[in-house]
């Protein structure tokens, strides 16, 4: 006797989207939560009288996050256009901080821009010609060749980082923006893939034509919520406080257990969660190598996100779009910030990424909004100084997630499991926004992993 026909480990975004696909398809459905809540990496609190994202924020246009957006629409969400008008600031550690209102911080030199654009170019062109979003066999021997250098070697030999301070600078922003950890860390291969499922780098890095066009006005968190309420309606369970900590597969269904007091019994179990999760769980019979080494070898990057409100917009009164790029450092630990003013609140959103994230996540809440302050302060003048309200989420210290935003692979780790991303393993499928063709790491790729691998499971009930 079967509890669901499916379970569906996780209530993020993509555990909610293939819970819903598969009720509407008439297949009985039980998802179960680790935590108390629906959302996962996505989640909105309130400050004032809006709600705002302490995760997963933005969203691109239809052209490039076809899913997201159909989905947002669906659900009867708005869209929030980012604001970027005004002057941008880029903020080295060689020099005051500069000033533009161009698109490129034209301040910067010819030199150290043609190598920032070079870089761009190159590891498009690089993805787009020899990886591909499809995990490919490995026939040729070039991914397990990429996969032996970390992305600092090679950004290293490419843009000259050495003697381009401006644009080593900028490189690690870019690096610790997408991943939330530093080049060195990271395969060459795993971060060609991400670039060849996201259709490209620079989309990645900005908001005109890129992924941070819009937000969804009231957070991000609503998508899941409204899932989860679409799941209910349509007869599907969702358990909270069940974190599966072991799977036992047998000849005719899947026993999925959380903890000593409960188990579950399906036909099917999907996953849908971070894969570093899922290094702790238990599988009976023991999954195949290649996949059990993609739990292990994973790792997942370190942001820490907050929030100031103000009183007014002053950086927009002084010209300012609120947009700035910095070289973090320890003492120094901000490396983006963006404007995010909706209606009568007037926010500064900021991110400490990649290791200054690490060193600050050991600090306390007061000691983050302090330092904050003093480079909100260089930046926008003394009235950033008096914020109304200061909210943060240490993304490391979430249990059930362990880091954002995305799992990552270090070097010589990739290239021998890459085709087990999205395999399933007899009556196991994998969702969830790593094992995404399309914008990995990324709401999107959230849903596309979410109906890819709704239909894997579908299909075996039809020839039921
Ligand atoms: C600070 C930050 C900024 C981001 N910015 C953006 C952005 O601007 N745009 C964008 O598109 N994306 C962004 N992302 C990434 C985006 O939020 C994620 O890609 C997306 O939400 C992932 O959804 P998911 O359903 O795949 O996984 P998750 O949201 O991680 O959901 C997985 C769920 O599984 C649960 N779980 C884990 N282990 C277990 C277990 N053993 N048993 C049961 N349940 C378990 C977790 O509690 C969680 O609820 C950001 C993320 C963060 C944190």
């Amino acid at each position: 006797m079967c509890d669901a026909d499916v379970i569906v480990v996780g209530a993020g975004i993509s555990g909610l989207a293939c819970a819903r696909e598969l009720l509407r398809k008439g297949i009985h459905v039980c998802v179960l939560e680790a935590s108390d809540r629906v959302g996962g990496r996505t989640y909105s609190v309130e400050m004032s009288s809006q709600r705002i994202d302490l995760g997963g924020q933005w969203i691109a246009s239809k052209a490039q996050q076809p899913f997201v957006q159909a989905l947002v629409k669906e659900l009867g969400l708005q869209l929030h256009p980012q604001h970027y008008n005004g002057k941008r600031i880029l903020d080295l550690q060689d020099r005051q901080p500069l000033e533009y209102s161009t698109d490129i911080p034209t301040g910067i030199g010819l030199r150290a821009l043609l190598a920032v654009q070079f870089t761009l170019w190159y590891c498009t062109l690089q993805a787009r010609l020899n990886i591909g979003s499809a995990a490919a066999k490995d026939t040729s021997g070039k991914l397990g060749r990429f996969d032996q250098h970390s992305t600092a070697d090679v950004l290293e030999k490419i843009a000259g980082l050495s003697g381009q301070v401006a644009t080593k600078a900028l490189v690690t922003a870019m690096i610790r923006g997408v991943f939330g950890c530093e080049a060195k860390e990271l395969s060459w291969l795993h971060f060609l893939h991400y670039i060849a499922c996201a259709g490209g780098l620079e989309r990645l890095v900005t908001i005109k034509k890129g992924f941070q066009e819009h937000t969804v006005l009231g957070g991000a968190q609503q998508i899941s919520e409204r899932l989860a309420k679409e799941v209910r309606s349509l007869g599907g369970k969702l358990e909270f406080n069940c974190k599966v900590t072991s799977v036992t597969t047998e000849a005719d269904g899947v026993w999925v257990a959380c903890g000593e007091s409960k188990s579950f019994r399906c036909l099917r179990c999907v996953f849908a969660t971070p894969p570093k999760q899922l290094g702790n769980v238990k599988f009976a019979p023991a999954l195949p190598s290649s996949r059990a080494a993609l739990h292990t070898s994973v790792f997942i990057g370190c942001i820490i996100k907050a929030v100031f409100r103000y009183g007014r917009p002053f950086w927009r009164l002084n010209g300012f779009s609120g947009e700035v790029v910095a070289e973090a450092t320890d003492d120094e630990p901000c490396f983006n910030c963006y404007d995010h003013c909706v209606g009568d609140c007037h926010m500064l959103v900021c991110f400490l990424n990649g290791s200054p994230a690490r060193t600050w996540s050991l600090r306390t809440q007061d000691e983050r909004r302090q330092v904050l302050l003093k480079q909100l302060t260089k930046w926008f003048g003394p009235e950033a100084s008096h914020p109304l309200e200061y909210l943060e989420k240490d993304w490391a210290a979430d249990e059930f997630t362990g880091g954002c935003p995305v799992g990552c692979y270090p070097p010589k780790t990739l290239a021998p499991h890459m085709q087990a991303l999205r395999k399933p393993c007899g009556r196991l499928h994998w969702a969830g926004t790593e094992a995404a063709e399309a914008c990995q790491g990324f709401m999107e790729g959230a849903i596309q992993a979410a109906q890819r691998a709704a239909r894997e499971v579908s299909g075996h009930f039809s020839r039921l």
